[in-house]
């Protein structure tokens, strides 16, 4: 059919396609430079490393690299997002303070718009959109972890569909870093609003984060590991800045992306067939144990994101065996080897069955053949 004549057709449904088109391959100019300086100063920070950079910063970069990493696997991820085990209150403050060190710029696209707006609004006011601008580069690029629980869970539930915030349908780039370059999907907004995410709002350690995200973000990701080295073993402001803050924060990004991306694309489907997600070895071991990406979408409830395997491979469940040895993690969901060879049977490599679509588990579409077959550990709930 030609073009015009779909038009006169069908006018709306048209009209909308096109909007929807616009809408989401908008690029977000200020995003693309502000990344575009980040992985600039990233390669600085590398030639800086093994240059002039001292070896205690070194260290400390690659210790707030893996502080950071646990605040998403074991904080964001796991617990908040998944309700895959329960955490007690100083669990989850150390998990929260974890997080805000990693700050993941999910939001940054809004920021942009408003910026467009009011700077339309106020181009006789030059001090109003100076204001603005300043403004968005502090306090508008919230992630904390309400907001990447809720595309999270999206991501889960809708995956490879418009609505999942990073479509890896749309390739190894958008998958990774292309999604924050450009404006959301209108499907996400709405498939957004059907998340619930009571659970997070009645948790006063998220919404605290939520409330002083503006303030704490800035503090712990950005202002003290760039302080610190530089007061405690004498570094020189460019090495700090550099190494221990701009490299090991973009380190940081890319080994978050690499989940949404490569473990989207390659390895192995041995659990579900017939799904994207893919067991990662090199992602599972920069990602802390996050590479088990067929699995985990199987079973987004196990604790462990992953059936085999030991600590080498999955840093953040060591690390959260050993608060639940010390009370401080418990009711930790994994699934029984029944549960397994069943799903397998039905989904895995000789498999025709369909895959299941959830989010974790509190999800009122987890099936409850897989919540009655659950092995509950260091249950106190
Ligand atoms: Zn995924
Ligand atoms: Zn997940």
């Amino acid at each position: 059919m030609d073009e015009s004549k779909e038009i006169t057709d069908n006018g709306t449904t048209l009209l909308t396609q096109q909007n929807r088109k616009q809408h989401h391959q908008a690029i977000v100019w200020r995003n693309v430079m502000l990344f575009g300086y980040l992985h600039l100063a990233a390669v600085y920070g590398v030639v800086l490393m093994f240059t002039s950079a001292k070896i205690a910063t070194t260290i400390f970069a690659i210790l707030m690299y893996q502080v950071s990493s646990i605040g998403i696997t074991a904080g964001a991820h796991r617990l908040w997002s998944h309700r895959a085990y329960k955490a007690k209150w100083p669990l989850r403050v150390i998990l929260i303070i974890f997080n805000t060190i990693a700050f993941q710029f999910i939001k940054l696209y809004f920021m942009s718009v408003k910026v467009l707006v009011l700077n339309r609004l106020g181009t006789e006011y030059g001090i109003f959109k100076y204001k603005y601008v300043l403004l968005s580069i502090f306090s508008n690029r919230r992630n904390h972890v309400y907001e990447w629980a809720r595309d999270h869970r999206l991501h889960h539930k809708y995956s490879e569909t418009n609505a999942d915030p990073h479509n890896a349908n749309r390739g190894f780039f958008f998958s990774h870093v292309g999604w924050l370059l450009c404006r959301k999907h209108p499907d996400i907004m709405e498939k957004g609003r059907g998340i619930d995410m009571s659970d997070l709002l009645a948790d006063p350690i998220v919404s605290f984060q939520k409330k002083y995200y503006k303030l704490l973000m800035p503090l712990l990701c950005f202002i003290l590991p760039t302080i610190l080295p530089v007061y405690c073993w004498g570094e020189s402001w460019a090495n700090s800045w550099f190494v221990a803050t701009m490299f090991r924060y973009t380190f940081s990004l890319n080994v978050t992306w690499l989940v949404n991306s490569a473990a989207h694309m390659w390895g192995g489907r041995p659990y579900d067939r017939f799904i994207n997600p893919s067991e990662n070895i090199t992602v599972a071991l920069l990602a802390l144990g996050e590479g088990w990406h067929n699995y985990h979408h199987v079973f987004p409830w196990d604790y462990k994101a992953a059936e085999l395997g030991d600590y080498k491979l999955n840093m953040t469940t060591a690390f959260i065996d050993f608060f639940a040895k010390i009370g401080w993690a418990y009711d930790l969901k994994t699934v029984s080897a029944d549960t397994v060879r069943k799903r397998v049977e039905r989904t895995g490599i000789s498999g025709q069955g369909d895959a299941q679509t959830s989010w974790g588990w509190d999800d009122k579409d987890l099936p409850p053949s897989d919540r009655e077959a659950a092995t509950i550990i260091n249950k106190q709930g």
